[in-house]
């Protein structure tokens, strides 16, 4: 192995096993030179190749190009991961675990004949809503039961007539076995018509739409009115709304497009991808709302592309629910809920099996790393090293997902969101039943946070299992590591807005030397008090005054604040770089609360824009002292608030840098919903990287809490 070499990891799902695909690798491997292995897993295949990284990159191009003519990739998941010095290429025996999870895809978007033939008068499908075939449609949100095969799926009530049944048992047919299969003589029905449905978008009107995971409500997105009508009805304040864009065209009329990010709006999975924003107009302000970014899809299923044949604008697409719901996915259910928000209904009489949100994702070093895993990528697993005990995670409590461990692959379940109502604790308990009912699978331990109160570890405490509490900081780190492949010893960077911490404070700034599943806590952010507790978080202002008054600095915040932090009064101590954030987007003016997680330091990375610089404030060892007094010298001085934010992130970095080389580790982690944060990642990472360092960061699963489960999984064992 040598210090250039990349490893990248390619899992290729479809038809996959069985048509020569192993030894095709195998050629394309040592014809390239390089190191590695391939094997036929649950999954399909995956394959790791190993070599100078512009040749394995070919590789994966190549790997493209020249698969076997009766191959068919209907997803690939590439991971860059820590070099693992292979000697040699091999195929290597299946996993053990492969036949138990053979067969659950994720939901796939339209293929290009599919999309064809719907637009096609002469066909039979002409404007078919529900259109699919072998390389497309939904699989992981009309599946009921393992072996896939259409009896375990939703479909299950329609019966295939002639046509549909020729198609689906001729091995030569582009819909042979394909499970979804009909049409309009034997398939599934709308209830209303597209042209209604439009028409109802037209008119300034909330739909309701049953997509593939799940309700959906739309509106057109270039109205200002109905979008705060969508927002009030939700009950949703700020938080920005996705869109759906009729095409790429159309998008890169609002966006800058990058060919990567091209590529991941038109993948198999067709994300919701954050773009920035190119400045013309026609979006409504209440789309994004403060976001620096708007979240963007294309059309994904049949129905999606009618429809947005109907009505050719952006539309908002947010999921069918009130805030901090889940996602409504039955008829009944869905009239019932979102009776009060929507005006029209788009129904269809495909039962949808469990919730699935849209996916988001975004590009972050040049790679694609996912913010929110459901309709698309679940239910992937992610490859780990060694055998784990049968586990099931539970996760956080915001942004929770759950996992369970089967051999050497780690389940995640989609996106199953905050745990704060009784509905979603109750969709929680449903995502839980259902992954270990799927896979046949009996925990014989359950992995929680430490936290007391948060749903998740109720509901561990209350199992009768065994329960192994897993640190939240270490499990970001851990997941992270997991997902990159790296064993061994590394320097773990978990910075988020709050964790239970081990000493009573809470954590979100802290520097890990992980090893071997122990972590060692080598450095944190220096202390401060949040005055308020749970309101700081929201109040982003509290944590700028505390700061402020504890180094003895004019502060005019209420009295009573100012009380609290001096005596310390329902004031928790944390050492969390997220309302560190909050302090600096307050002093600086950008931001003084979060009406959504993260909003503040969203809003202060956005500030950077043009304000780039080199120049770090000072942050040694941790220490905000000199780092708040210049800030507020800054503004005292009437410093553009750009260039304070750039000031900041930079301190961080060079906070990291810093670390890294007083822990003396080559092997960087960066984990924690601080490092959404793209600036701040990116210009870390570089730093490092010129220094030496192997950095890794997320990319097939979220840096927040969503990620958390992936963690707890690969850490916990029996005390
Ligand atoms: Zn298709
Ligand atoms: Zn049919
Ligand atoms: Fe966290």
């Amino acid at each position: 192995m040598t210090a250039a070499a990349t490893r990248i990891r390619a899992t290729l799902c479809g038809a996959v096993q069985g048509v020569g695909f192993r030894p095709f690798v195998y050629r394309l491997a040592t014809e390239l030179g390089l190191n590695g292995w391939v094997l036929n897993s649950g999954a399909g295949l995956t394959v790791e190749v190993e070599g100078p990284r512009e040749r394995a990159e070919t590789f994966l191009r190549r790997l493209d190009l020249e698969k076997p003519p009766a191959a068919a990739v209907l997803t690939r998941e590439v991971s860059y991961l820590a070099p693992a010095g292979f000697d040699g290429f091999e195929i290597r025996a299946s996993d053990d675990a492969a036949e138990k999870t053979a067969g659950v895809l994720p939901d796939l978007a339209t293929c290009a004949a599919c999309r064809a033939e719907l637009f096609d008068r002469a066909d039979r499908r002409y404007r078919y809503p529900f259109t699919n075939c072998t390389n497309c449609g939904p699989r992981y949100t009309i599946v009921l039961d393992i072996p896939y095969d259409r009896p375990n799926t939703t479909m299950r009530g329609f019966t295939l007539c002639e046509n549909c049944r020729r198609e689906y048992t001729d091995p030569a047919d582009r819909r042979f076995h394909a499970q979804p299969n009909a049409c309009p003589v034997c398939g599934p029905r709308i209830g209303l018509g597209i042209g209604e449905a439009a028409r109802a978008l037209e008119a300034g009107r909330i739909l309701a739409l049953k997509g593939i995971g799940g309700f959906q409500l739309l509106v057109d997105a270039r109205d200002e009115s109905v979008v705060e009508r969508l927002r009030e009805r939700k009950h949703r304040e700020e938080k920005p709304f996705a869109t759906m864009m009729p095409s790429l065209d159309i998008v890169k009329r609002y966006c800058r497009v990058s060919a990567e990010e091209e590529a991941l709006l038109e993948s198999p999975a067709a994300p919701i991808t954050l773009l920035e924003p190119n400045g013309n107009p026609g979006i409504a302000s209440g789309v994004a709302r403060s976001s620096p970014y708007l979240g963007v899809m294309l059309p994904y299923s049949p129905l999606h592309h009618l429809l947005m044949e109907a009505f050719p604008h952006p539309v908002v697409a947010t999921s069918g629910n009130r805030s901090d719901e889940p996602i409504a996915i039955d008829n009944a259910e869905a009239l019932d809920r979102l009776s009060g928000i929507a005006d029209a209904f788009l129904l269809h009489d495909r039962p949808v099996a469990r919730p699935c949100d849209d996916s988001v994702a975004r590009l972050s070093r040049g790679r694609e790393s996912v913010l929110r895993r459901a309709r698309g990528y679940a239910p992937l697993p992610v490859r780990f090293g060694r055998e784990l005990p049968r586990v099931l995670a539970v996760g956080g409590h915001l942004k929770n997902t759950v996992a369970i461990a089967i051999g050497r692959q780690v389940f995640l379940s989609q996106h199953v969101g905050d745990l704060d109502t009784w509905e979603a604790r109750r969709s929680f308990e449903r995502a839980i039943e259902d992954l270990c009912r799927l896979y046949r699978f009996t925990p014989e331990i359950v992995a929680c946070d430490l936290h007391p109160d948060y749903a998740s570890t109720i509901w561990a405490r209350a199992s009768g299992l065994p329960v192994a509490g897993v640190q939240h900081h270490h499990a970001h780190v851990a997941s992270c590591a997991a997902e990159n492949g790296v064993e061994g010893a590394y320097l773990g960077v978990s910075w988020d807005g709050a964790g239970y911490g081990l000493d009573g404070v809470i954590w979100g700034g802290e520097f890990f030397l992980a090893h071997g599943g122990r972590f060692e806590r080598i450095a944190h952010l220096r202390p401060f008090r949040l005055p308020g507790g749970e309101a700081a978080i929201r109040e982003g202002w509290r944590s700028a005054a505390s700061l402020q008054i504890q180094l003895g600095l004019p502060c005019d915040c209420p009295p009573p604040i100012r009380r609290m932090v001096e005596r310390g009064i329902n004031s928790p101590l944390t050492t969390s770089v997220g309302r560190l954030f909050d302090a600096v987007a307050s002093l600086s003016g950008v931001a003084r609360e979060n009406r959504f997680e993260g909003q503040a330091a969203m809003q202060l990375e956005r500030a950077i824009g043009g304000g780039a610089t080199d120049e770090a404030y000072p942050l040694p060892g941790g220490d905000w002292e000199p780092l708040i007094r210049q800030v507020v010298e800054d503004v005292r001085r009437g410093a553009d608030p750009g260039l304070i934010s750039a000031r900041f992130h930079n301190a961080l970095a060079a906070w990291i840098v810093e670390a890294a080389a007083a822990a003396g580790v080559e092997r960087i982690i960066m984990s924690g919903g601080v490092f959404q944060n793209r600036y701040l990642t990116e210009r870390t990472a570089a730093l490092l990287e010129a220094s030496g360092h192997a950095v890794y960061t997320h990319q097939r699963v979220p840096a927040n809490d969503g990620g958390i489960a992936l963690g707890q999984a690969v850490l916990a064992r029996q005390e």
